[in-house]
């Protein structure tokens, strides 16, 4: 198995599937992955305990983006998002709100247009100053990869406590205002069997969804190396299957194959 880690603090802009010429900002460590999640999935790898966790410093993080910023604007390259993901969660980040405040300034000066998205497990979504944080920026993408506890915490091997019906109550408080982002998947983990797909899922799932209400719902499966090996993406039917009941329910979704 290999990982894939982001080796810098900022990155791209890369063509994304969902996002467009997107601008990387990883806020966690460049050497290790750093998560509140040890998803069976997690293109970053397994959760590596211990060591030391150097995080980028506000300052830090505005002058390079600042910088990149500048860079693109002087060379004509376009940039449609720029959106924090990386090698973690990045709510993580003890500076969060503040870094979201500087890049909504530095993302006006040279992109207006770009939107900027946080990538987020919404494990943090409890914490008033990170909601305040998510709502200065454009995309809120928060994951759900089941609506079921159990299968929840079987994919997404939470490191502290975590319940859906609380993440569930918490989506509810974006009155629809986010993205709903979803990893479809099949497999076998320490002789549990995981599939997010059967009937008795996907109707709770879209039970969510219809009361959440997100402005948006990303579907995907897997599409790198994963550090647990008896894993499956999930097919184009199953894919398009899930999507259409979406739809039908009347909600905007996207799916990467
Ligand atoms: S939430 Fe994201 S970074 Fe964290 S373990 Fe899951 S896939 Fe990896």
């Amino acid at each position: 198995m290999s990982t894939f880690l982001f080796h810098d603090l900022i990155y791209g802009p890369i063509k994304s599937r969902r996002l467009g010429n997107s601008l990387g900002i990883n806020l966690l460590p460049t050497d290790k992955k750093y998560c509140n999640f040890n998803c069976v999935y997690c293109e970053c790898g397994a959760n590596v305990p211990g060591g030391k966790i150097n995080l980028p410093r506000r300052a830090e993080i505005a002058a390079a983006l600042s910088e990149k910023l500048k860079q693109l604007h002087s060379q004509g390259i376009a940039v449609d998002s720029i959106t924090f993901a990386g090698n973690g969660e990045p709510t993580i980040h003890p500076d969060f709100e503040g870094v979201m405040q500087d890049t909504v300034n530095e993302r006006n000066k040279y992109f207006p247009e770009a939107v900027i998205s946080v990538l987020s497990n919404a494990t943090r979504i409890s914490k008033p100053e990170v909601v305040e944080a998510l709502m200065l920026i454009d995309n809120r993408i928060l994951k759900l990869d089941s609506a079921i506890e159990s299968t929840a915490k079987a994919i997404d091997r939470p490191v502290g406590e975590y319940s859906v019906a609380r993440i569930v109550d918490l989506l509810k408080g974006f009155n629809g205002d986010f993205t709903l982002q979803t990893m479809f998947l099949e497999g076998d983990v320490n002789g549990v069997h995981i599939n997010n797909m059967t009937e008795q899922e996907v109707s709770a799932w879209l039970d969510v969804v219809k009361t959440t209400r997100p402005k948006k719902v990303m579907i995907y499966t897997i599409d790198r190396d994963t550090p647990e090996q008896n894993l499956r993406k999930a097919t184009h039917e199953e894919l398009d299957s899930i999507r259409d009941r979406v739809k039908a329910a009347g909600f905007e979704v996207s799916v990467s194959y």
